[in-house]
């Protein structure tokens, strides 16, 4: 069904397809400057580049994570433009051979930065290729096959690998200790993606009022990318029903229309909690058994929704299984079992 289909890629953290893609590019700050929130990081960042810059060199290996659409793809390419280097994309999946990797490796130019998203889905032989590469700056290569192959060990220019994974923890510890900065993205605070909507309606030259941006930045689950996906539905709504303003009234017409509530939560996450909560009285689950249920992958449920809920404090985790919480109950407005004889 198109709603469906629709909700389902409003969430998916890869999709960008069509006008979308070459909006996205736009919407991309440039400029750490430009980069809304994400102080700390920024921060510390910011240090980093100016004494690497200062000593002539490339940055130090940088990882950085946290859940889809938070801004490390546009981190790393804001790495590259304020180190003056070029920005060279590829992502774990993509690289199937440890020839795919040697042959990115050996194009790169003198401090180059080569950004790798999903790193954590590098296969075992080819993160082997990564180890030399990120520590003295060679490569092994082998030559040939069977009784003649030999192992040629080649020079590679100086560069900056920047990863990008959803957790940190599923990366490989080899692969994590390379890294000699680690940077952890945080969801975004209503403010900050009321000031993210704002500045990319200005870039697509739609009008917005503030309660209209604060409306949208509201309902993002604290996800830039999201924030500026509502914002182009809004924008449309707008056009056809509201004289092209986003007021509040647009974008609360939008939002109702795409099924996102009040705090953000769309059809799956409502599956995810009544699912628990009906079959499950609320938990202990496990996630395969939630990923069943709800018919997502778990990793899905893992990376993209679990995030949100839990910084909801609707959702929380045990070592027996996920449950939902008293809040979680309440705004699907049911009440916890024994929650009432507590309160009593
Ligand atoms: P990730 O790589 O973490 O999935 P992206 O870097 O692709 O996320 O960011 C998704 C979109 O959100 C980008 O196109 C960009 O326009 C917007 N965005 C992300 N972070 C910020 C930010 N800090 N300020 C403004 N826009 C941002």
């Amino acid at each position: 069904m198109y709603e469906e289909e629709y909700e389902h890629r409003l969430m998916d953290a890869q999709y960008s397809a069509g006008d979308d893609a070459d909006v996205e590019i736009s919407l991309r700050p440039k400029e750490l400057d430009e980069y809304i929130g994400q102080e700390k990081a920024k921060e510390n960042l910011s240090i980093y580049i100016e004494a690497a810059k200062n000593r002539g060199e490339p940055l130090d290996h940088v990882l950085l994570y946290g859940p889809p659409g938070l801004g490390k793809t546009t981190l790393a390419s804001i790495i590259a433009n304020e180190m003056g280097v070029n920005f060279r994309v590829t992502s774990g999946p993509a690289i199937e051979k440890p020839g795919d990797l040697a042959a990115l490796l050996t194009n790169l130019d003198d401090g180059d930065v080569l950004f790798i998203d999903e790193i954590h889905r590098l296969s075992r032989s080819i993160e082997e290729v990564l180890y030399p590469a990120m520590e003295d700056n060679v490569i092994d290569i082998i030559i040939g096959k069977g009784p003649s192959a030999r192992s040629i060990r080649l020079d590679l220019r100086r560069f900056t690998l920047v990863g990008a994974t959803t957790r940190a923890g599923q990366l490989s510890a080899p692969l994590r200790d390379r890294f000699g900065v680690i940077l952890r993205l945080e969801m975004y605070t209503p403010e900050e993606l009321q000031r993210i909507v704002t500045r990319s309606a200005g870039i697509l030259g739609v009008a917005v009022d503030e309660e209209g941006a604060a409306e949208i930045a509201s309902r993002s689950r604290g996800t830039p990318r999201i924030a500026n996906r509502l914002l182009k539905r809004a924008r449309d709504f707008a056009q056809v029903m509201f004289d092209g303003v986003i007021t509040r009234e647009a974008a609360a017409m939008a939002l109702e229309r795409m099924e996102i509530d009040s705090l953000g939560l769309d059809n799956i996450d409502r599956r995810i909690l009544t699912a628990m909560i009906k079959n499950y009285n609320g938990g202990p689950v496990g996630l395969e058994t939630i990923a069943a249920v709800v018919g997502e992958e778990a990793v899905t449920i893992e990376d993209v929704y679990e995030p949100y809920l839990m910084q909801l404090g609707f959702l929380s985790r045990t070592p027996r299984g996920r449950i939902v919480t008293a809040a979680g109950y309440a705004h699907l407005g049911l009440t916890m079992p024994g929650q009432q004889k507590f309160d009593v």
